[in-house]
Parts: structure tokens; sequence; C-alpha cells
């Protein structure tokens, strides 16, 4: 935007301003155009990218998703995480049009361009620590994950890489290894990246009760200290809430002593907060609220409000470890994205989007604990901010059901809410609204997901 120039920071924009914040059905879910669309879909889609709910989307706003059928969907997955600005944001659709107006292309390792060094100053302002850093960006999260990794063994000269059950890093081959579940990330894609380990995650709804943080991440470290060796660790990589895992928080303290660990055994502690940051939880990054400082954290989701844009920010002296030209890549941190990105940064300040998602986090919260006391299918209520979920359970047990959760989500689906599901035993409901959906809005979402909840036991 030119100097001088003052445009207002509002939730949406762009040519979508106009499509109203509700939910509203005038077909069935999905109608008879996404129908016909993914019938046309299944002669040229590979059929190993599927889609959790085949309704075909033609425009959005906000939190409102509408089909071609012109059906409006309350969006409560923000395409897992991603629009935490929302849909068509103003200032991310006014600069990414700008921008590829300019050039949308050069190759920043050819020719670079202020962008990219606007994105990194940001990162370097924003993610947890006061200290000296650099940044390197790419096109998707799993790309970040390979990369901290790639630095954090060049410059510790180590290999082991410290992971966890129920951790999600992504789908390259690296990111295979580093992430928990079989079906449906890994299943006959082997074989698989060499010196991974996996250790226990602390998961207070499935640990022997009463354990701490501290207790958890002792029995992490004592895995390791006896099957790796200390001296040999690379990095600690962990989601500092888990995502695709099943919305796992861990128990107070757990973080801070891996963290203070990896400081004493010369690891990387690595954060991947590709689904946790920018706002989603409450804070900039959820190591922020136990005050851990990574070394490193990838980034990705929410960076650039829906364009392909992911980073590594770290310590200055390990990101200048690595010689000129041993991290990079076409595409990494393309101009269009870093203008995507700021124009998503400028929004979550202006509307002060950490303090929206602790507000939406009280709302589900308030509205999920209800349901709990209501419903013996609800085993666990969790997460933090805008980042909460439901884990499903046969009455009366602890016991995973699955099955409860794909009909918890076919109902929300089917009434116009589009909800997601996660977990390593697949029972877990989760919801990721942008953070700038109104109370109304998300209060008609919940209506829908507690009524599907409540049926399971009727
Ligand atoms: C989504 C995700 C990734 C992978 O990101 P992609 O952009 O899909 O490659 C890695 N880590 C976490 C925690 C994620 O949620």
């Amino acid at each position: 935007m030119p100097a001088g120039e003052e445009r207002d920071v509002t939730a949406t924009g762009g040519d979508e301003a106009a499509i109203a914040q509700q939910r509203r059905l005038v077909t069935e879910i999905p109608g008879p155009r996404s129908r016909a669309l993914e019938e046309r879909r299944r002669t040229t889609v590979a059929a190993g990218v599927s889609s959790t709910l085949p309704v075909y989307v033609e425009r959005a706003s906000g939190a409102v998703l509408v089909d071609v059928d012109g059906n409006s969907l309350i969006d409560l997955g923000a395409g897992i995480a991603v629009l935490s600005v929302g849909h068509a944001a103003g200032e991310v659709v006014e600069r990414v049009r700008a921008q590829a107006a300019r050039f949308t292309h050069t190759c920043f390792m050819v020719t670079p361009y202020e962008g990219y060094v606007e994105v990194c100053e940001e990162l370097a302002a924003l993610t947890p620590g006061s200290h000296e850093k650099r940044s390197a960006l790419f096109n998707s999260g799993a790309e970040a994950v390979e990369n901290a990794v790639k630095i954090a063994r060049h410059v510790t000269r180590r290999q082991a890489v410290v992971v966890f059950d129920h951790a999600y890093h992504g789908r390259t081959n690296l990111t295979m290894a580093l992430t928990a579940k079989n079906m449906p990330y890994k299943d006959r894609f082997g074989p698989f990246a060499p010196e991974v380990y996996r250790v226990p995650m602390s998961y207070p709804f499935r640990d022997p009760a009463g354990m701490t943080g501290a207790e958890a991440a002792a029995r992490a470290i004592d895995t390791v200290e006896a099957q790796v060796g200390a001296g040999n660790v690379a990095c600690v990589l962990v989601e500092p809430i888990q995502g695709e895992g099943g919305f796992v928080v861990p128990a107070p303290g757990f973080l801070p002593a891996l963290s203070r660990w990896c400081a004493e055994h010369g690891a990387l502690f690595v954060a991947d907060e590709i689904q946790t940051g920018f706002a989603r939880t409450g804070d900039w990054f959820a190591c922020d609220h136990e005050e851990v400082v990574p070394d490193l954290v990838t980034t990705a989701k929410a960076l650039a409000g829906g364009l392909p844009l992911a980073a590594v920010t770290g310590r200055a002296e390990v990101m200048d470890g690595v010689h000129p030209g041993g991290i990079g890549g076409t595409y990494g941190g393309n101009p269009v994205a870093c203008a995507a990105a700021l124009g998503s940064i400028v929004t979550m300040r202006a509307l002060d989007l950490p303090a929206a998602a602790r507000r939406i986090g009280s709302v589900i919260g308030e509205r999920l604990t209800k349901l709990a006391a209501s419903s013996a299918a609800v085993g666990d209520v969790r997460g933090r901010g805008a980042m909460q979920a439901v884990e499903l359970v046969r009455p009366g047990t602890g016991d995973p059901d699955a099955a409860a959760a794909k009909r918890v989500a076919a109902a929300c689906h089917a009434a116009g809410v589009v909800v997601l599901t996660c977990g390593t035993f697949g029972n877990v409901v989760r919801l990721l609204p942008p953070l700038v959906i109104d109370e109304a809005l998300l209060g008609d979402g919940l209506d829908v997901l507690a009524s599907a909840v409540e049926a399971l036991t009727a």
C-alpha cells in the first residue's frame, strides 16, 4: 500500500465482504452440484487424496464457506488451522492482489526482494524469546520440519532425532518417520528415514492418574538416555500441543523439563508450532504459555492466511551455522505468499487475535464441559484457546470410540458445520474456528455439535 494511505484492518474484505456470517442450507449436504463434481473428480483426481466433506466451495468469507449449491456452512476447521484471520481477510486479499500484479516469483536464491526479509523480521519479533534470531522460508510444514532437522543435525554434528507418541510432523519421507500414526500416513510407504526415536508423550487423559509433567518428562528422558544416549541427540522435536495426534495438551512442566534437558545435553529443543502457532492457543505461540524458549520453531499453517508458506526460526548462531546454499528451494518464501503473511500478521495484531482466541476458548470450553457432564460418551474435553476438542469413549470406559467421532462429524457436516476429527485412535472431534468468528455463529455451530454428541447416548 502506498505510504501515507490509511486503510482500516477489518476481519473480512475483498470481494466477499458481503457473505452473511450465517449458516443457511438450501439443499441436502452435499448438494447436487457438489455430488456431480465429486463424480467428475473420481475420473482424474488420485484416490489417495481424499476430502473430509466433499462439498465444493465456491467462495468464503470470515467463518463461512459458500458451496456450489448455494449452501452457507460454518467453518470450524479453518482449512486445518490455516484461516485464523478468516477467509478473504481484507489485508490478505489486497496485498496478494497487489503483489501478484508486481511480480509473482524471482526465486529468493537468485534475486531477493523485501517481502521475504519483512516476514523474517516479523518471525523474529513474534516467536518466543528475545534472543537474536534468523529464519528461512519454505513452502509447507513438512518442508520446514525437514529443514529444522537438517539444521539441527548439521550444527550439532549428531544424528538422533527424538519424537513422541501421537506426533504428527508431515507426510514426506523424513516427516513420515517422525509421525507416529500408521494409518493413513505411513502404511506401506516405507522404508522410513533412520535415526528417529519415539518416546512417550505426556497425555494426561491416558497417563496414570496424577502423573505430572515433570514425571512424564522423566519417563521420556529415561527412555532417551537408555536407548539413544544423550550425546547422540541432535534435537528433541515436539508439538507443544499435539494437533493430528488428538489435541493432546501435555501436563504443566513437561515442556520446560524437556527444554532444560536439551540445554544441559547439547541437544536442540525444536518446537513444531505449525498447528499451534500464530494466536491459535491464546498466545502468539503455544510455547509462550509456559515461557519455554525453543532453539528452533517451525511454523506454517496460519502464517500466511491460506497461501503456502512455512518457516524455520531459531537462534542466530544455530541458523547461521549452515553454509550458504545449504538450505533453500525454488519457491520457498514466494513473494505472493510473503505478502499474504504480512497481511495476515497485520490483521492478527490489529484485531488482537490472541485475545480473540482466549475468548473463543472460554466459550467453547464452557459449552464442551457442560456436554461432558451430561454425556457419558465424552471422556475428555481439552485444549487451549481456540484449539479445543472432545475425546469420545464407550460410555462407562476409557475405550476410544472412533465410530462415535465419525457419527458426530457426519451429523455436523449434514447440518452444515465443518468439524474435523483427529487422534491416534480416531476418536477426537476437534474445533479450530477462524479467530474472527462471531459469537452467534460459533454458538450455532456448538449447538449443532452438542446435539450430535447427545444423540450418541440418547
Ligand atoms: C500440518 C502439520 C505439519 C505438516 O504441514 P504441511 O504443510 O501439511 O506439510 C507438520 N506439523 C504439524 C504440527 C502440523 O499440524
